[in-house]
């Protein structure tokens, strides 16, 4: 029998109509003879308010702890998902991420999945059951319950297809697909077919609202991705290897628009390091340790050297502030630099595309229009096919507005 993984948000099963939806939608599958594991996150806001608990019990939450009181949120919507299969008639099981069989390391809070033992999956499904599986957790080998981050059911899901061989992982969430822009902001924001893995990489990383290792996996292990709504039968988005491939006659070869989407990552935070000694060995001792704390750094820039000393800028996501100027206050005296200063409220404005790559003059086109609509650039990144600049968050959502409009992403293709 085929096999599909199904995924669903914490919006999809946000209250009992929306988990007997979920579980309708699960049926009409498995009765056209495909057999379907089903990942879903904890319901509505829920993970928020156990996060919100616990801070409101202990100044700094144990890890461990944490991690078994978040895995709880996604235990009451398969438990009651798997009751819903059942009233319907359907033979259903829910497992924990732990009796699924994911098992992780040991970071808590952003473990990451080291394998999956797929082996009480498959008993279950060839006794024609639909498994239910909680979203965003595991186990490490000494037993202890691990969390993957925020919004980590992606991840769980796609891992689970590219294990069990599903033929697909399908996501389903409360918007339409992917889009060329996030559709709140700009409503003439078009929804994308299809798009490559590594675009779509750089879109979740930069703010389109996916689990970015998802992505990761998805490309990895070759499993397309189906990204559509859990309210209606509105056709998705297909995440996928080279969809340029795949029809190129209907492409308008180099032609065509370039750039697929524009991305935006609001709560930016940047940290400049001042007077850092130009000698080898700087940046490794500043970025090593913050690495070591879990805390991601993107943009990151060093400025030519005045009188053998250079300042070095880079940005954090502003959850992770905090930490990161309490190592970096540390590291600015260890390593003998001026001092620090750092600035919140900040956002990455992205374009991306993989058209974009060995064609001039994107850079230049995204400088300009951000220029004409008066907004400042604080930072400038690229990758071969993104572009971003760092400027302030309240004027995030014109920039992404003039930006789509700039590289006439609301003209049909
Ligand atoms: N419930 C978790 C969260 O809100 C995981 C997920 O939604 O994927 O982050
Ligand atoms: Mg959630």
């Amino acid at each position: 029998m085929p096999l599909v993984v199904h995924k669903y948000g914490g919006s999809s099963v946000a209250d009992a109509e929306k988990i007997k939806n979920v579980a309708s939608r699960i049926s009409a599958v498995q009765k056209s003879g495909t057999g379907v594991v089903a990942v879903v996150s904890a319901m509505g806001d829920s993970t928020d308010e156990l996060i919100d608990l616990a801070h409101s019990v202990s100044g700094q939450p144990h890890p461990r702890e944490m991690d078994l009181l978040l895995s709880t949120g996604e235990l009451v919507s398969c438990t009651l998902l798997t009751m819903a299969l059942s009233d319907l008639g359907h033979e259903a099981v829910s497992l924990t991420g732990s009796q699924a069989g994911i098992h992780t390391d040991t970071s808590h809070g952003r473990a990451r999945i080291d394998r999956v033992d797929t082996a009480r999956m498959q008993k279950e499904l060839a006794e024609g059951r639909i498994v239910v599986v909680a979203g965003f957790q595991g186990i490490t080998e000494g037993e202890d319950i691990t969390t993957l981050g925020r919004g980590g059911s992606d991840t769980t899901a796609v891992a689970l297809a590219a294990a069990l061989e599903a033929g697909r992982c399908e996501i389903y969430t409360d918007v339409d697909g992917i889009y060329t822009a996030d559709p709140r902001v700009v409503p003439e924001a078009r929804k994308l077919d299809e798009i490559g893995y590594e675009e779509m990489l750089e879109l979740a990383n930069y703010g389109a609202k996916m689990h970015p290792r998802s992505i990761e996996l998805g490309a990895v292990y070759q499993v397309p991705i189906y990204v559509a709504s859990s309210f209606n039968d509105t056709p998705g988005t297909l995440i996928h290897g080279n969809p340029d491939e795949k029809q190129p006659e209907e492409k308008q070869m180099e032609n065509r628009i370039k750039v697929t989407g524009i991305a935006c990552a609001n709560n930016v935070a940047k940290i400049t390091v001042r007077s850092v000694p130009d000698k080898p060995g700087m940046a490794a001792a500043l970025f090593e340790p913050l690495a070591q704390s879990g805390i991601s750094v993107d943009t990151i820039v060093q400025n030519t050297s005045e009188d053998r000393t250079t300042d070095i800028s880079f940005t954090v996501s502003g959850d992770d502030l905090t930490a990161a100027l309490a190592k970096v206050e540390e590291l600015t005296r260890e390593i003998g630099a001026g001092g620090m200063v750092s600035e919140t409220n900040l956002a990455a404005v992205s374009v991306v595309g993989s058209g974009m790559q060995n064609t001039p003059g994107y850079a230049s086109r995204m400088f300009r229009v951000l220029a004409d609509g008066k907004v400042n650039i604080d930072m400038i990144t690229t990758s071969e096919i993104r572009i971003s600049c760092i400027i302030r968050e309240e004027e995030a959502q014109e920039a992404v507005r003039l930006l789509h409009r700039g590289f006439q992403l609301d003209e049909p293709e």
